[in-house]
């Protein structure tokens, strides 16, 4: 393992705010994390760093997790099992597996970080979650280093949420994940309307189409990180109850609306927050960025600080405006 002192977190997460770590260690093996765990009890865990706000310099130590491999371990006629090591590059196994022709991860492909990462907030997009192919995750007990298997129900998935943001959030470190992963023929979901508009005139499309589909896509409409710093979406979409929605949509006319169930209805916070006129906003180094009211940036030389109040004014303005509280889906430490 690899033991840094006093180190500027801004190379280490992609809203690249500068804040000061007293200690970064960084394991490329899961017996390097089972160590680390135990030679560092209050440390802190991080992936690819996309999906954490730095507020303040960190004074315990930060265990980055860095282990890599991919690995067919069971195969039948219609799936393969594949486990795959928490530091793994989500984007790299997706590209992997569209390489195999494997199915189940293409809608998925290009979001940032790791794949230890990705049970935690149940990542998503273009209509897919990643729990629809998630077959179970090693993870180590952080108090002793002990191993403990989580299948589908025991990691409780939900939207942008699992069990380990939850009632066992700081207890595990997620070690592998296994996926189960479709063979040919699959099943794409090419309903998502962005996905659908951009495979137009493919009769049957591939894996690999959906694939480029999703990169381009996400290319055009999401700032990178390396121009410009961010996490993606800062806040999560809210879910509220059918009458609370009815009575916002007889005010607004043009909210738009997901149903999730007979009680609930998912509204985008993006509208919200474009609707409330912080698109495009800008307070200094930090801001709202002008094509995507849901993200954050960080034009260069920001704080975490500023990023988090911006954040709460935000979210007081749009709580005033729609009386609906907004709730980060960016871990803030
Ligand atoms: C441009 C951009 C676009 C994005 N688009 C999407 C999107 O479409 N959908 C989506 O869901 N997310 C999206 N995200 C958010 C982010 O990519 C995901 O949340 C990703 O899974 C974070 O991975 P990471 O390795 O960077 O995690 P980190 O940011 O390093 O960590 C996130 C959290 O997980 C914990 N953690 C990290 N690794 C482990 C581990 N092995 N075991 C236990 N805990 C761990 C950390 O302590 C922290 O609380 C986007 C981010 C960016 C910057």
């Amino acid at each position: 393992m690899n033991v840094e002192h006093h180190v500027d977190l801004a190379a280490y997460t992609t809203f690249g705010v500068s804040a000061r770590a007293s200690t970064v260690v960084t394991v490329t093996t899961t017996d390097e994390l089972r160590e680390a765990l135990l030679n560092y009890p209050q440390a802190r865990l991080m992936g690819g760093g996309s999906n954490i706000l730095v507020t303040q310099d960190v004074d315990v130590p930060v265990i980055r997790i860095a282990s890599k491999g991919i690995v067919v371990v069971s195969e039948a006629d219609e799936f393969v099992l594949v486990e795959v090591q928490a530091g793994e590059l989500w984007h790299d196994l997706v590209t992997w597996a569209v390489d195999h022709d494997y199915g189940g991860l293409e809608n998925l492909a290009l979001i940032p970080g790791t794949v230890g990462a990705a049970p935690m907030q149940n990542i998503g997009a273009y209509g897919v979650e990643q729990n629809l192919v998630f077959h179970s995750l090693t993870a180590l007990d952080v108090a002793d280093g002990s191993s403990r298997t989580f299948t589908g129900s025991d990691c409780e998935f939900g939207y942008r949420s699992s069990v380990f943001k939850t009632t066992l959030r700081g207890r595990y470190a997620i070690a592998t994940v296994t996926y189960r992963l479709t063979k040919p023929p699959h099943n794409l979901h090419t309903g998502y309307a962005d996905v659908a508009a951009r495979l137009q005139g493919h009769e049957q499309p591939t894996l690999r189409d959906v694939y480029n589909a999703v990169v381009s896509i996400r290319r055009a409409k999401l700032p990178d990180p390396k121009v410009v710093g961010n996490a993606g979406s800062f806040f999560k979409n809210p879910v509220i109850d059918v009458s609370t929605f009815q009575a916002l949509l007889a005010e607004h006319p043009t909210l738009p609306s997901y149903l999730i169930n007979q009680e609930q209805v998912k509204v985008p916070a993006a509208w919200l927050i474009d609707h409330a006129g912080w698109k495009g906003y800008r307070e200094g180094s930090v801001g709202v960025h002008h094509n995507q009211a849901l993200v954050l940036v960080n034009h260069g030389g920001g704080s975490g600080r500023e990023v988090l109040q911006l954040s709460k004014k935000i979210q007081r303005s749009v709580e005033e405006k729609y009386g609906i509280l907004l709730e980060p889906e960016v871990n803030l430490w």
